[in-house]
């Protein structure tokens, strides 16, 4: 077994937010996930949980917790909805399918020597960046493809 080595309530404790059961269960199923979710995803994992919760509820804890920097929000490219995730404060990007809204993880960061050569070029101290990649997963991909061949037929 994995070692749990974060520890909620601590981690609620530090940022001066009261521990409740829902917040630690949000904060949990947000730090599990391995992509960003939606606020409508997070209310279904937690009905899962625990029943006596509401979506304002949800949405009010992830307001907090991003202001926070518990979770970062974000906004999903083709539909403007927002994606919260748990902040690891270690630095990743995801690739976005925009067929069946699919995260991929990237590990490698492609910015890190761009960024090494615009300090150095323009003396520009860059503290983050954001990058998004979007297209189509091997699924859609094909999906798509096989339906473009039916067109012709026609
Ligand atoms: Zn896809
Ligand atoms: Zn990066």
């Amino acid at each position: 077994m994995l070692e749990k080595t974060i520890n909620y309530k601590e981690l609620l404790k530090r940022e001066g937010i009261k521990n409740t059961k829902h917040r630690t269960a949000i904060l949990e199923i947000l730090e599990e996930s391995d992509s960003p979710k939606t606020a409508e995803q997070i209310f279904m994992s937690l009905k899962d949980k625990t029943s006596s919760i509401d979506m304002s509820t949800v949405y009010r804890t992830l307001d907090t917790f991003a202001s926070k920097n518990l979770v970062i929000k974000s906004n999903r490219v083709d539909d403007g909805k927002a994606l919260y995730e748990f902040n690891h404060h270690e630095h990743k990007h995801h690739l976005l399918c925009v067929g069946c809204h699919k995260l991929i993880l990237i590990e490698d960061c492609p910015i890190g020597e761009l960024q090494q050569m615009l300090k150095r070029k323009i003396d520009f101290d860059i503290t983050g960046h954001k990058l998004e990649i979007y297209g189509y997963c091997h699924d859609c991909k094909n999906f798509k493809m096989a339906s473009a061949h039916d067109g012709e037929d026609v």
